[in-house]
């Protein structure tokens, strides 16, 4: 089957269904095929391409017509600093750079050819259907997070993009008939593989908000929409919405009456996800992935979801658990490094073959780098990262998830984010960075010790405190621990 079916066959009474919607630019199904055929031909043998990727239609229009001409797309964020765009750009080395007509862009980019890309479908459809590429073939450059370090470029082969978004097809029951509401960026998996690509491998439709709001989400899922896929701090700023007296009747409403709720990108805490059931009697479900593996694990629309965890393994992913020394994890509540291996994998990092061997055992099992544990139903919880959330104090290995959870259960708490220090007696010891409701007023480090000793351990204790305005977040949300300490 190719990648894109509904775009290969717009004969039909398909043709004229709303593909995309991004305020008053709608394409149909065959309006965005002209469009990205005709831009396709002009793409035909032009190695990479880099795209300027807006939330915008022209990012659809760009990364749609690269893919329909088997040329691997570079989406770019247009709020990179200059240094880490540069990087980008000499890394990925694209021929060209697809930008919307009226995108300034920044001097990183000044030594690549531009082309123009409209929205408009040009008149009259191209004579032939595009031959489809190779599964094998790289369809998109995604660079990571940075979370833990330089981003690295994934080359995602067709192949994978297929079977991730099968496996979700599977686990969601995905149809034509979904409605995706959509506020993310355009160039990380989440936002665009599955945002966008999602609902285009369906035959379905996405809208995007251009910019998130409750009022927005609103709005659209009270205006057709189906599903709402989110990162945690829109599902926070969801949460906060509804607990507003005067404006949550319709949110409420609205997000009770859609088919699926879903976040993703990092750990949903679990104080947001049970204000959200309160008030809508509406479970959101986590999902998670990566940039090197796309979807790992996911709970199921049948399934039941549960705060804290991110469901089982999703078709065709085998997903083990193991030891430091790489010996797959047997007792029930132990902690181990999440490994994965199915279709959905990449093909290596871009000119880091260093990095992409160290990623991978000699039998094909990614190396996540992120720790869990497994409920008995085989449920992921996942408890943090490998190099960041992982504190080895006093001889125990303790999450840091859990205890920014039982921080952010803390009235007095805002955010919270939980990192090892040092420790001369204990090894490491657990550093609390807490944003406080209120700032005039801040819980003590020995109110919010007390609390998390009470809900999890005596030994999860913080022993510091650091008080902050707000968290380093990147664009998705993630908390950047690596700059807390900096
Ligand atoms: P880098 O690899 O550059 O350090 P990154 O790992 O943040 O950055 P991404 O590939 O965008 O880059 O993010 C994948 C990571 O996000 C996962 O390894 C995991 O740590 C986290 N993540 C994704 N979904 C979830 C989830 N539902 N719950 C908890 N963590 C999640
Ligand atoms: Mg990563």
């Amino acid at each position: 089957m190719p990648l894109l079916p509904a775009l290969q066959d717009v004969s039909g009474p398909a043709a004229a269904r709303e593909a995309v919607r991004f305020d008053d630019v709608i394409l149909t199904y065959s309006g965005l095929a002209r469009v990205t055929d005709a831009l396709a031909a002009r793409l035909a043998g032009a190695g990479r391409v880099a795209v300027w990727a807006t939330p915008t239609a022209h990012t659809v229009v760009a990364v749609v017509a690269a893919l329909r001409a088997g040329v691997p797309a570079v989406p770019l964020n247009p709020k990179t600093g200059e240094r880490e765009l540069a990087h980008i750009v000499a890394d990925s080395a694209p021929s060209l750079v697809l930008a919307a007509p009226d995108d300034v862009l920044p001097p990183a980019l000044a030594g690549l050819a531009r082309l123009d890309v409209t929205t408009a479908s040009p008149d009259p459809a191209p004579a032939a259907a595009l031959p489809e590429p190779d599964p094998e073939s790289p369809a998109l450059v995604v660079y990571t997070s940075g979370t833990t370090g330089p981003p690295k470029g994934a080359v995602l082969p067709r192949r994978a993009l297929a079977a991730s978004l099968d496996a979700l097809e599977d686990a969601w029951g995905w149809t034509a008939d979904d409605v995706l509401v959509h506020a993310l960026p355009l160039f990380h998996v989440h936002g665009l593989i599955l945002g966008v690509l999602g609902p285009l491998r369906r035959g379905g439709s996405v809208r995007h908000l251009g910019r998130f709001s409750p009022e927005g989400v609103a709005r659209e899922l009270g205006a057709g929409g189906t599903m709402l896929f989110g990162v945690p701090t829109m599902y926070h700023r969801l949460a906060e919405a509804l607990a507003d007296p005067d404006a949550s009747a319709g949110l409420a409403k609205a997000l009770a009456g859609a088919r699926l709720l879903v976040s993703g990108s990092a750990a949903l805490p679990v104080h947001d996800h049970e204000r959200i059931a309160a008030a809508t009697g509406r479970r959101v479900i986590e999902r998670y992935g990566m940039t090197e593996t796309l979807m790992n694990t996911g709970v199921r629309a049948d399934g039941a979801p549960r705060p804290g965890t991110v469901g089982p393994p999703l078709r065709g992913v085998e997903l083990r658990l193991v030891e430091e020394d790489g010996t797959p994890l047997t007792g029930a509540d132990a902690i181990g490094e999440i490994q994965v291996r199915g279709p959905n994998l990449f093909t290596g990092y871009l000119n880091r073959p260093d990095a992409t061997a160290a990623a991978l055992t000699a039998d094909g099992w990614f190396r996540t780098g992120d720790m869990a544990t497994l409920d008995p139903d085989g449920y992921v919880r996942i408890v943090g990262r490998k190099a960041t959330d992982l504190i080895k104090s006093g001889g125990y290995k303790i999450g840091a998830g859990e205890i920014e959870n039982a921080l952010l259960d803390h009235p007095g708490v805002r955010e919270a984010a939980v990192t090892g220090e040092p420790d001369a007696d204990l090894g490491e010891r657990i550093v609390a960075w807490v944003v406080p409701a209120d700032p005039a007023a801040p819980p003590t480090a020995e109110q919010l010790a007390d609390h998390v000793a009470a809900q999890l351990a005596p030994h999860k204790r913080p022993r510091t405190v650091r008080y902050l305005d707000a968290l380093p977040r990147n664009d998705l949300g993630k908390i950047m621990k690596r700059a807390l300490h900096g």
